[in-house]
């Protein structure tokens, strides 16, 4: 798994979490909370609906008992005397009353006086549904004449349905003033249900409302009648409600539309704010994370990668805001500064001659071939030249091992200065053996260069008491030139040119040492 999906990973579960967590809390804490409240509230509005037309109902219900438990009523019941209706049930009756219609029944349903008058256009107007003989089923606005005093069904209150629309009704049975008398009749009071009416009803229920007179029941089966509460329902911006007449049949419907106009959602403004602004945090913290960790280690781990396939220590050349990736960038640096030394001594240690201080042979092997590879290319000539010390064994037998290595170190160094005044190539190839080679030079330099190396070493004039040859030390050399042309021929070899010099240096050794045996090929 890489850091960068790790971390995007991360985010993701975080921003998952966060999420989840503040959509929980909405969701299981704070929306039903404000539900509740509203519910409440809803519940409240509808309750003070129902108390106000309840309250339209007990003043209606209050006039007409007022005439209902009176002498005067109950005397008429006897004698109809026109007198009573007449001074009663005038035009201003109506209108002060605030009622439309005044209707007094016998025991038997018969209607003895009726009188439909709109208070409002104060015209009076037919009301046949009124007619009990006729409208049997409407016989339910009477009371029941036959209840005790302290029952309720002396007196009744309701809606109605009428050929001119709906209408609010109260009944009481007729007795006197002080309450007793024989079951005479009952007086019912109406009064039409009227834009005003439904306007004062929302007025004191702090609701909007408006309302529909049914024509057909059957499609309005399944809403719920008026009462104190939501009856169960959710929360809603409006709702219906229907009225049912006396008979129980619906008879308006009411459209109330709420004080709460915007119902709490699950992700509202806030919610949706506060989540855009952790995604936001999200990205942006991720965008630093990457930008200032992940893409320098990854830029990091890409650079030590190719250091090491290219087998190139190399110090990392980017830098970092933060201090902890400064440390780490430096640090770095600085082990590969350590690691660059410690491997350049160690290559050092590797390629020079302990003793000597000069190339040993496995550096020369290597310096050798890419050398020999360059001279065929650039068609040079390429010399290379044996040296042994002449009887060596003896020295070391007559001046100890120390002096023998004393001596090959102050010979390599005067064999090395020649070789660099030549710009030649020395190194140590085996016990008191150098090798040497040398490019670009003609033959005659090449004689000299040996000639030199010769001389070099009998300047030094080391004392070899044991040498039957000399009484210092001297060296034989076997030499070997390979012209241009036998180069870039590509007939010889260069394990081949170090195997004739060998030869020659037999030959020089073989015709008396402290001698040159030179071979041009
Ligand atoms: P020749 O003239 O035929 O070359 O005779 P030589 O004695 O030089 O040749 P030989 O091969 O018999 O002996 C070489 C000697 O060089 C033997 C060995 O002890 C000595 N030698 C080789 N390497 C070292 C070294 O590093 N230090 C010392 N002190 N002696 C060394
Ligand atoms: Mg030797
Ligand atoms: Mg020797």
């Amino acid at each position: 798994m890489t850091l960068r999906f790790f971390v995007i990973i991360g985010t993701l579960i975080l921003m998952c979490f966060v999420t989840s967590l503040l959509v929980g809390y909405r969701y299981f804490f704070s929306l039903p909370t404000i539900n509740t409240s509203i519910e409440d509230y809803q519940n409240r509005e509808l309750l003070s609906l129902k108390i106000a037309l309840d309250r339209e109902f007990i003043f209606l219900e209050t006039l007409n008992y007022d005439y209902a438990v009176w002498d005067d009523t109950y005397n008429y019941m006897a004698d109809f005397d026109v007198e009573y209706v007449d001074s009663n049930f005038v035009g201003d009756t109506f209108n002060s009353l605030k009622i439309d219609g005044v209707f007094i029944y016998d025991i038997n349903f018969n209607m003895v006086y009726g009188q439909a008058y709109d208070f409002i256009k104060h015209t009076e107007f037919d009301a046949p549904d009124l007619d009990l003989q006729v409208n049997k089923l409407n016989r339910a606005i009477i009371p029941n004449s036959k209840a005790s005093e302290d029952d309720n069904s002396l007196s009744h209150s309701g809606f109605l349905q009428t050929a001119d629309g709906p209408v609010m009704f109260a009944s009481h049975v007729i007795k006197r003033t002080d309450k007793t008398g024989e079951p005479v009749g009952s007086i019912v009071f109406i009064k039409k249900v009227r834009p005003s009416l439904i306007k004062s009803l929302a007025e004191i229920a702090q609701v909007e409302l408006s309302y529909l007179q049914i024509e057909q029941a059957s499609s309005l089966n399944d809403i719920a009648t008026l009462k104190g509460s939501l009856q169960g329902e959710d929360i809603a911006t409006q709702r219906k409600r229907v009225i049912l007449d006396i008979n129980g049949n619906p008879l308006l419907a009411l459209n109330i539309k709420h004080h709460h106009q915007t119902l709490p959602v699950l992700f509202d403004h806030y919610l949706k704010l506060i989540l855009l602004m952790f995604f936001v945090m999200s990205l942006l913290s991720f965008y630093i994370v990457n930008r200032y960790f992940i893409e320098p280690l990854i830029n990091g781990a890409f650079a030590i990668n190719s250091m090491l396939v290219k087998n190139d220590l190399q110090p990392l050349r980017f830098s970092n805001k933060f201090l902890e990736m400064r440390v780490l960038i430096s640090g770095f640096n600085a082990l590969i500064k350590q690691v660059k030394d410690q491997n350049f001594k160690l290559e050092k240690i590797s390629k020079i001659d302990g003793l000597t201080q000069i190339y040993n042979r496995r550096a020369f092997d290597e310096i050798i071939v890419a050398q020999w590879e360059q001279a065929q290319q650039q068609k040079n000539a390429f010399g290379i030249i044996l040296l042994d010390v002449d009887h060596f064994k003896n020295y070391n037998d007559l001046y100890g091992h120390q002096g023998g290595d004393n001596v090959l170190q102050a010979l390599a160094q005067k064999l090395k200065q020649v070789a660099k005044q030549n710009t030649g190539t020395l190194a140590r190839y085996g016990g008191e053996e150098f090798i040497l080679f040398f490019k670009q030079l003609s033959y005659e330099e090449f004689v000299d260069i040996s000639q030199q190396l010769l001389l070099a070493v009998r300047e030094l004039n080391l004392p070899h008491e044991a040498s039957p040859v000399r009484e210092y030390l001297t060296i034989s050399a076997g030499c070997v030139f390979a012209t241009k042309e036998t180069l870039s021929s590509n007939n010889v070899s260069m394990q081949s040119l170090i195997k004739e010099a060998d030869i020659m240096l037999y030959e020089a050794k073989n015709s008396g040492r402290d001698k040159t045996s030179i071979k041009s090929i």
